[in-house]
């Protein structure tokens, strides 16, 4: 199949890396070096604007920091617009915002070309493995088109709903990390504090209820480490509690948690710059606190 990425970042890249090995795969990257590395490694073609990924490709995919990015690609003589053909299928993988999605999903089906939103969970080693959750929102005979592209490199692709609806099911997701973090280096600055050892404290939630994917990998490989990988940055992760808020709101419910869990990534996000990662908002707490959590 004629398949076109677009957004080599962090997580599109390994990504794209399974089409390569599959598809007959075309790439963009705004740094055009990105991709032209990427295509010299997986033997693919590297486009020089998203409109010739669009002539080429049958599936065009998208992984971009935000639903805006992705939008503002399809505009101009270079966009992607100006390639795609009627019948095409266009899957955003991007952790978007429902609302623009729908709005680009409009646009496109005027020229006949269908979309889905497909955000994915699971991580850069997730993606590597080829083991990615993956949240769609589609109309159900979109979501059968998409399926057995995404299963490149997903495992549990599931259908979410309409358009939108895998975006709102990936904000909540990543919007739990998001407090898992905070309530967990709250808790352990204050555990280390009182003279607990670091390690035996994690090992200890990690062996009872308090326990979360925060506890169980992240900390221990970041943090107690002091290693702090730069994987998933952490402005993204501000955007997804952002997208989260946006979406409770719309549906009436309160979120007093994640009104504060917002604040506190915005605020992280400000201090920490645009690079760093999303465990460094830990960081801040040790700061606060005059602590190390090591061990
Ligand atoms: P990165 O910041 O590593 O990469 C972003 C990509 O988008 C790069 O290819 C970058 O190009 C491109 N880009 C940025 N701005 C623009 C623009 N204005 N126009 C065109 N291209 C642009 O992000 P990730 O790969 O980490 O994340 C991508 C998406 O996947 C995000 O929505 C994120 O929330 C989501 N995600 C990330 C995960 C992770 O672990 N990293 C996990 C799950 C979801 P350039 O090379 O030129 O900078």
């Amino acid at each position: 199949m004629r398949v076109g990425f677009l957004g080599l970042g962090a997580i599109g890249s390994p990504m794209a890396a399974h089409l390569a090995r599959r598809d007959e795969l075309m790439v963009w990257n705004r740094t055009a070096s990105r991709a032209q590395a990427f295509a010299a490694r997986y033997g693919c073609r590297a486009a020089a604007t998203p409109r010739e990924v669009a002539s080429h490709a049958q599936v065009v995919l998208t992984c971009l920091p935000t639903s805006h990015e992705v939008e503002a690609l399809l505009e101009g003589a270079d966009g992607l617009e100006a390639g795609l053909r009627s019948g095409a299928l266009f899957v955003d993988c991007t952790s978007g915002d429902p609302a623009t999605s729908r709005r680009i999903a409009q646009r496109l089906s005027r020229y006949g070309v269908a979309f889905a939103d497909a955000p994915v969970s699971g991580g850069v080693v997730g993606a590597e493995a080829g083991t990615l959750t993956i949240m769609v929102g589609a109309d159900p005979g979109t979501f059968d088109r998409a399926r057995p592209v995404l299963a490149a490199f997903g495992k549990r692709i599931e259908h979410l709903g309409p358009v939108g609806a895998g975006h709102a099911m990936k904000a909540v997701n990543n919007a739990l990390i998001a407090v898992n973090i905070l309530a967990l280096g709250e808790g352990l600055a204050a555990l280390v504090k009182a003279g607990v050892s670091a390690r035996t404290a994690v090992n200890v939630l990690n062996s009872s209820n308090g326990r979360s994917f925060v506890s169980e990998v992240l900390v221990p490989e970041r943090v107690l480490t002091g290693s702090w990988p730069r994987t998933f940055r952490l402005a993204l992760l501000d955007k997804d509690v952002g997208i989260a808020r946006e979406f409770l709101q719309e549906t009436g419910v309160d979120a007093p948690v994640l009104d504060l869990a917002g604040k506190l990534f915005s605020r992280a996000r400000a201090e920490l710059g645009d690079g760093a990662d999303h465990l460094e908002a830990i960081k801040l707490i040790e700061r606060q606190a005059g602590v190390e959590i090591r061990g």
